[in-house]
């Protein structure tokens, strides 16, 4: 009997586990662009662009190759707005006995498919994503047991299981497991940043964008200047692009931020890694030859490959390890809405108006920004993990809830009580003007910290840590935070409260 094979739109890789051993003279392929997925969340209009195309092209090639697809395009009038619904008209019309899938990468749909059996009546075999580099089972293997999980043990393991940087008798290359004390250079515009690899759409992208204008036009963000890849062919040439431009300077550079260029030195390649357009481990095997062949230095490879293999891998462990009780963690009480800013971009502090007017145009926004613009703005004043988190999972074109979720409440809003992290990233904005070059052109004074025109991370910053000393005081790496703050005279100390009270008060006119 026919099976039915269910490929998501974050699945777009040729040898995914799903067509393992199908036939395709017998079995069918259901792609669907659905009402359901599309607008379970605000998403960027570049992010639905860049799914929608890549799984248009995705289908285009699977049928060229001979294989039998049914793919549905998006239209309001669609009856079948479901992934559910879909599926079930395409067993009534194939006949088909099974549905085979690949593990999605979101909790609120791998409920929907566990239950399709009893729904559907058929067989559903779930098969692993073998894209990963651990699978579940492994990573819950090595946390066991561990109280806290530290990413960069985590990531040991994947060097050695990898090969990656690795010498031939199993020690690291260069001497050293990691590199990052070399990486926190600030950019003052030299070397130049490269420009960002553009691919130009073609008409099914032209097509797609013209879908997207009409039926998502509530949707954050924008169309224009959509320049991202939609095939494999145009993501490898990103990543050749990144390898020959940016990644000799990646890890010098990758913790700063610029007030005029979007992009700097980092890949712009996790949307194409998340939705199967490129391969993680090929893409490190890439940045690994470019310092074997002295193209790159050792820091920004390494850094690089940490990224990936590191990080990438260490938040989908956790994420399949604690859902679904993980996204309703709130371990520091937060109650604040999210500031309406974040969707216009309207502020006066100038790197959160560069950080999400990036966002709104590119769908990007680099890690730092991320982390510790919008993301320590967003710890400091309190705002509620949930909605942090779906801002988040909306605006990137990279996001996606495994990555979204714990990098967002685990890293940045410490909502989970340290375990992913063991120190909250709160900074004041001597960070931001450490790194960045956006506060000589703020409307707010960096070096000020209680007058009406201070920066607002500053006292912001003194009312988080005077807010949660219950929750960090006993925190070895918070211990000297506490101790400046102590040390503070008493009538300082209640005018920085004073401040931090005054900004979260009007917090929608900053
Ligand atoms: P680079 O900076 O060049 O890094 C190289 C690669 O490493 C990336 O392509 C990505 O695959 C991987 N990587 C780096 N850091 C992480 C990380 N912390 N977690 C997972 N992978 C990582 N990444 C997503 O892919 N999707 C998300 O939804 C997402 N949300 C984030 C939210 C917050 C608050 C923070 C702090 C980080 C988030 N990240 C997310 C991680 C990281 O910011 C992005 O992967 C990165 O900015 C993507 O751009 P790039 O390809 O230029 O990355
Ligand atoms: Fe941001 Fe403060 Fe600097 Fe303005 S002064 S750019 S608000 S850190």
């Amino acid at each position: 009997m026919a099976n039915l094979i269910l490929i998501l739109g974050d699945q777009l890789t040729p040898d995914i586990s799903a067509l393992v051993d199908a036939d395709p003279t017998r079995d069918r392929i259901v792609m669907a662009e659905v009402g359901e997925e599309a607008g379970y969340t605000n998403h960027h209009k570049k992010k639905l662009v860049l799914l929608f195309s890549a799984m248009r092209h995705f289908a285009d090639r699977l049928e060229r190759d001979g294989w039998q697809v049914h793919y549905q395009t998006f239209h309001p009038d669609n009856d079948l707005q479901s992934l559910e619904a879909v599926v079930a008209d395409q067993l009534k019309t194939l006949g088909a006995g099974s549905v085979i899938t690949t593990e999605c990468g979101e909790w609120r749909l791998h409920e929907q498919i566990s239950r399709w059996h009893e729904r559907l009546g058929v067989t559903v075999e779930i098969r692993p994503d073998t894209r990963f580099i651990a699978s579940k089972q492994e990573f819950s293997a090595w946390a066991e047991g561990r109280k806290q999980l530290r990413m960069e043990f985590f990531y040991r393991e994947m060097r050695r299981k990898t090969g990656l940087l690795m010498t031939g008798d199993g020690e690291p290359e260069g001497g050293q497991w990691n590199f990052d004390a070399d990486n926190r250079k600030k950019w003052t515009g030299k070397p130049p940043a490269p420009a960002p690899f553009r691919v130009q759409p073609d008409a099914i992208t032209r097509e797609v964008i013209e879908l997207v204008d009409k039926h998502f036009a509530d949707h954050f963000g924008t169309t224009e200047d959509f320049h991202f890849a939609v095939t494999p062919e145009d993501a490898k040439a990103a990543l050749e692009h990144f390898i020959d431009f940016a990644l000799p300077c990646f890890g010098d550079y990758q913790d700063a931020i610029s007030d005029t260029e979007d992009w700097l030195f980092h890949a712009i390649l996790s949307p194409y890694i998340n939705c199967g357009l490129l391969d993680p481990l090929t893409v490190c095997e890439a940045a690994a030859q470019a310092w074997y062949s002295g193209r790159a230095p050792i820091n920004a490879v390494e850094g690089f490959i940490r990224q990936i293999i590191g990080w990438r891998e260490f938040v989908r462990g956790i994420y399949w390890l604690h859902m679904p009780d993980y996204a309703r963690e709130n371990r520091l009480g937060n109650t604040r809405s999210l500031p309406w800013f974040y969707w216009t971009g309207e502020t006066r502090m100038r790197c959160m108006h560069k950080a999400i007017d990036a966002t709104r145009r590119n769908a990007y926004a680099h890690h730092i920004q991320r982390l510790m613009v919008t993301g320590n703005f967003a710890l400091l004043a309190g705002v509620t993990p949930e909605e942090i988190c779906d801002w988040y999972l909306a605006v990137y074109a990279d996001a996606y809830d495994w990555v979204e979720l714990p990098n967002v409440l685990g890293m940045v809003m410490h909502a989970d009580g340290g375990y992913l992290g063991s120190k909250p990233y709160a900074a004041s904005g001597k960070y931001i003007n450490r790194m960045s070059d956006h506060c000589s052109n703020c409307h707010y004074k960096v070096n000020k910290s209680t007058e009406d025109d201070a920066c607002p991370f500053n006292a912001l910053y003194w009312h988080f840590i005077n807010r949660h000393r219950d929750q960090f005081a006993g925190n070895p790496r918070m211990g000297m935070m506490y101790r400046n703050w102590d040390k503070q005279k008493p009538e300082r100390r209640e005018a920085l409260l004073k401040r931090g009270d005054a900004l979260l008060a009007t917090i929608e006119q900053l």
